[in-house]
């Protein structure tokens, strides 16, 4: 019988320590943390993200501030916004959702972000810190992977993990994250040959290409980790429904791992929940106080 990793239900248990961890320190520092959100363009998945983000942030006690820009906006308004909130006393956390339009460059933007700030671990400050193994804010989905893989003790040293995807947002941090916790590492993307072959060694496998079903039995070893990062919205034959669905077949997987996430369920809510973390142990640091929220960051 495979396991469920459940990223929902893990992502409310941390929602409760990090409620109580705003209730209790609230008296010390007379202001809710704060986050901003940077929206450029109606994306409409963007669009349900935020919503989830701003929702999540409501339950634990943070403030979001949503800041919808044109799709027409250029690259002077975005990053003189980006410079106001760096140093808006009550903003503890700046995110620039992504996609953003074609026309600007994201880690151009990014690296105007302050990385005190930068609660997606995007920043080229953070990203280095992450390649030399040092403590900074590390980016939410690798982080929220290695977290659901710890919370059923999950080992992660001295497996043979793939990863599917070489992006800045999922597959290059989450590799490197997954390095330095002494696992073997195999990087692919899409001009790996014999991809299927090599999944097959995973002792944990996963995949963040973005491609619906791309992952099938013939991918996976017997009693693998399956982890699925990918999120799809297919229409039903008759388009009268969407559903969503992952990179993976689940139930063509499901017999032959020990461990999957669902999707929905799996990876994404543990996104969300690590952007709370984030944010609120930038809250902590800015006022100087020592945090147990590290812990969470892998
Ligand atoms: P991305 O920037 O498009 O990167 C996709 C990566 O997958 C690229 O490195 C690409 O290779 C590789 N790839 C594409 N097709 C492949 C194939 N057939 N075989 C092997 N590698 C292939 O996407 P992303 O931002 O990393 O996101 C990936 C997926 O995760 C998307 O579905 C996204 O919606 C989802 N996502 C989910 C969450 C969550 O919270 N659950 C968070 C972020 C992203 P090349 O580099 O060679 O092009």
């Amino acid at each position: 019988m495979s396991l469920k990793l459940d990223g929902k239900n893990l992502s409310l248990k941390i929602e409760e320590i990090l409620k109580n961890d705003i209730i209790c320190r609230q008296n010390t520092i007379k202001r809710p943390p704060g986050l901003a959100v940077i929206r450029i363009g109606d994306d409409p998945a963007s669009g349900v993200y935020i919503k989830n983000k701003e929702k999540a942030c409501e339950r634990v006690g943070i403030k979001s501030h949503i800041f919808h820009l044109n799709e027409t906006s250029n690259y002077s308004e975005v990053r003189d916004l980006i410079i106001k909130l760096n140093t808006d006393k009550n903003i503890d956390g700046i995110l620039l959702q992504l996609p953003i339009p074609n026309q600007f460059d994201a880690q151009k933007l990014i690296s105007n972000i302050n990385p005190d700030k930068d609660v997606d671990g995007l920043n080229e400050k953070n990203i280095g810190k992450l390649v030399k193994n040092e403590d900074a804010m590390r980016s939410c989905t690798p982080a929220g992977i290695i977290n659901l893989l710890k919370s059923e003790d999950i080992e992660i040293e001295g497996k043979n993990i793939v990863v599917i995807g070489r992006s800045l947002l999922v597959g290059k941090p989450l590799s490197l994250m997954l390095l330095n916790l002494n696992g073997t590492v195999t990087m692919t993307h899409s001009k790996t040959k014999n991809l299927d072959k090599i999944c097959k060694k995973a002792d944990i496998l996963i995949s963040a290409a973005g491609k619906p079903h791309l992952i099938d039995s013939s991918f996976v070893k017997d009693g693998a980790v399956i982890i699925d990062v990918g999120i799809h919205r297919l229409k039903s034959s008759n388009n009268s429904k969407t559903r969503l669905c992952g990179d993976v077949l689940l139930d063509d997987v499901i017999p032959k791992v020990s461990a999957y996430t669902p999707v929905p369920g799996g990876v994404g809510p543990m996104t969300v929940t690590m952007l709370l973390v984030n944010t609120i142990f930038s809250w902590q640091k800015q006022f100087g106080l020592s945090s147990t929220l590290k812990d969470l960051l892998p």
